[in-house]
């Protein structure tokens, strides 16, 4: 079954500090297996939820702040079974490489690819995405036979992104505001759904949520760009998987959200 996996829904310092929200990242099951942005609590959410690290084909990281990259380092030793073996291959954003030991660099393959490269892993095409003044970062559209994943990571708005959020079946946007706050290096509800509009995706996902926006409410936040664009929109869940094939959401069984907190 190919399917993606919410290891944490939580974005900026403050969640992040106080775990109202997971920042595991994401965990996908493609035709390649990865951990993509493996936050802080990466590996534990990864287990919590019954994913096996061991069984990386590759880590993924948009950039270098710690919400994004801090156990990535973790996932290559999961991935190259203990520093044992040379396997699997990092994908960094090349300004993040400097955050990455030698150590762990020399244990697997790394690409550091430029906005609009097209590369691939274990025969699954992938493409790293421009983002808009955010830390020199690239998203990545993974071209699953299941189905297209796009994935924004932190960004700021353009419309020049569309083009390459389009033809994806899931579009996975960092959406750190609500609508009513408006920050240049972010996206919000509102740019948001220029995005998801345009782009016109079966599913939104808004993920990597601060505070204000878990005080306004991400379900509430979800459904207005849902009723403004037409486009099925959900906010992720710490846990939450997604079928490819059919879109259907579900939360992994083990462990417990940290969801209870508010
Ligand atoms: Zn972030």
């Amino acid at each position: 079954m190919a399917s993606l996996t919410f290891l944490g829904t939580g974005g900026g310092r403050f969640v992040i500090l106080n775990q109202r929200r997971y920042s595991g990242g994401l965990w996908l099951d493609l035709e390649a297996t990865i951990s993509l942005d493996p936050g802080p609590g990466a590996l534990i959410r990864a287990l919590q939820y019954g994913k096996n690290p061991q069984k990386l084909d590759a880590v993924f990281v948009s950039h270098n702040h710690l919400d994004h990259y801090n156990d990535a380092e973790l996932m290559i030793e999961a991935m190259t079974r203990g520093m044992r073996q040379k396997r699997g291959t990092l994908v960094i954003n090349k300004a993040g490489l400097d955050y990455i030991s030698e150590y762990h660099r020399g244990f697997t393959e790394v690409l550091t690819p430029e906005p609009g490269d097209l590369f691939e892993i274990n025969g699954m095409q992938v493409q790293a995405l421009p983002t808009k003044d955010h830390a020199d970062g690239v998203g990545y559209k993974f071209f699953s036979s299941e189905g297209v994943v796009a994935y924004s990571a932190d960004t700021g708005y353009s419309e020049n992104l569309v083009p390459y959020y389009k033809g994806a079946k899931i579009l996975i946007l960092n959406t750190i505001f609500p609508a009513s706050k408006e920050i240049d290096v972010h996206l919000n509800t509102r740019t948001a759904g220029l995005l998801v509009k345009a782009a016109g995706p079966d599913l939104a996902l808004i993920n990597h949520f601060g505070m204000t926006i878990l005080n306004a409410g991400p379900e509430k936040e979800a459904k207005n760009i849902e009723d403004a664009t037409g486009v099925r929109t959900l906010a992720a869940i710490d846990g939450m998987s997604i079928d490819l094939k059919d879109l259907k959401a579900s939360k992994e069984k083990a462990g417990q959200s940290s969801l209870s907190g508010f």
